[in-house]
């Protein structure tokens, strides 16, 4: 059985050595720590549960939901959007709802890219923008993020006749891997580069609530011409402690959400009414779990980046997202590294390369983990001698 092309030129798996590396630590009765994983350890706000628990109970939820999701769910993220980040939205013709954002993003290519078409996608980043213009056929041009430009892509170094060509942007701040974020300005010279080369802007934002020291992530749709250019994914996902819920949206420019809701409407049949009611009860139900997750983040991050720079490794506390991206030491690979961690004090962190090669010289750690655990791979790396040296 010959598999398609898009299959066949995935990237390769770059974490399947890691991956065996640490079945056979486990088996060999290790207790890992693993910082790999970017996916909220703490439940769901009991509320919410409560509300998918009584919407389950109605049995209208019961049948096909509405394809572009419920209109009470989309009135509620223009809402919020209102609320939070002072942004008018149409619920109706610039808001669709997602099963979670990273099926949008992955989608938005069947949208507008064609056989041979070129995306704009950031190098470290999620896969599913990559991934998402393989599958349509198209082909990714990386703008690298680059520590010494605060991990924002250079857009003047975007190629003219590679920009002409493009038809989407990827964007992702606060960011994933490297938990960098973006000033207005950037996103203004975006909003004029997409402009000036007929490129849609599609800008993930599934850590805008994930934020620490008072520091407010702005909304792409915040920046003046934004909506004429481009989209918004967010999810509920980061913000409310439910990955596993699949719940997101799409918000922006009404052309690209028909479009996605068009593609969508021919692939799935939309999110289980009772879990969009659920997410309703989220975005306009009490807050203050936001502030809680916040203070959870805030204390791990500072307790890893405290304990790393007494191992050596001078880094910055990243403004948002479950993220720390360190510099592996001289001497190693992102691989290297990582298995080096492993073997050594059964610490488990992503390696950076598995995000794009600008990831490579990084690994990524997860702050999904609990203090006293924290404390704990700390301990280890001093004791095991892993230091920082350049
Ligand atoms: C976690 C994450 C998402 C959210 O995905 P969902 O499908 O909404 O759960 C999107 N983008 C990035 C960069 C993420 O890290």
């Amino acid at each position: 059985m010959q598999t398609a092309r898009r299959i066949q030129q995935l990237p390769p798996y770059l974490f399947a050595e890691i991956d065996k590396k640490i079945a056979k630590a486990k088996a060999a009765g290790v207790d890992i720590i693993s910082f790999g994983m970017g996916d909220p350890d703490r439940p769901t706000p009991r509320h919410i549960i409560e509300r998918l628990q009584s919407a389950a109970e109605e049995a209208w939820t019961h049948r096909y939901p509405s394809y572009e999701g419920m209109l009470a769910f989309r009135e509620a993220v223009a809402d919020w959007y209102r609320q939070n980040r002072g942004v008018e939205l149409d619920p109706v013709s610039e808001i669709v709802a997602l099963i979670g954002s990273k099926e949008g993003l992955a989608h938005i290519s069947l949208c507008y890219v064609d056989p041979g078409d070129i995306n704009l996608v950031p190098d470290p980043g999620y896969p599913a923008y990559s991934t998402g213009t393989l599958f349509a056929g198209g082909k990714s041009f990386k703008m690298p993020l680059l520590e010494q430009n605060g991990f924002l892509p250079d857009l003047a170094a975007i190629p003219s006749d590679i920009a002409k060509q493009a038809k989407l942007m990827f964007l992702n701040y606060p960011n994933n891997p490297t938990g960098a974020v973006a000033p207005k300005e950037f996103y203004q010279d975006v909003v004029a580069f997409a402009r000036e080369y007929d490129i849609i802007v599609c800008h993930d934002a599934a850590y805008s609530e994930v934020a620490f020291d008072g520091y407010r992530p702005l909304s792409f749709l915040e920046i003046d011409g934004a909506k004429e250019v481009g989209v918004e994914f967010h999810s509920l996902s980061k913000t409310y402690n439910m990955t596993g819920w699949r719940l997101g949206w799409a918000a922006g420019n009404a052309q690209v959400i028909e479009a996605l809701a068009r593609v969508k409407g021919n692939i799935d049949s939309g999110v289980f009414s009772a879990v969009q009611l659920a997410g309703i009860e989220a975005l306009r139900g009490p807050q203050d779990s936001i502030d809680a997750m916040q203070e959870v983040y805030k204390e791990r991050r500072d307790l890893m980046i405290e304990g790393l720079r007494e191992l050596g490794w001078r880094i910055d506390k990243p403004k948002a997202t479950i993220y720390v991206w360190a510099p592996v030491p001289n001497g190693y690979t992102s691989t290297q590294f990582a298995a080096k961690l492993l073997d050594r004090t059964g610490v488990v962190v992503t390696p950076g390369n598995g995000y794009g090669e600008y990831g490579e010289g990084y690994v990524r750690i997860s702050l999904c983990v609990e203090k006293e655990r924290i404390q704990e791979a700390l301990q280890r790396l001093k004791n095991a001698g892993i230091r920082y040296s350049e």
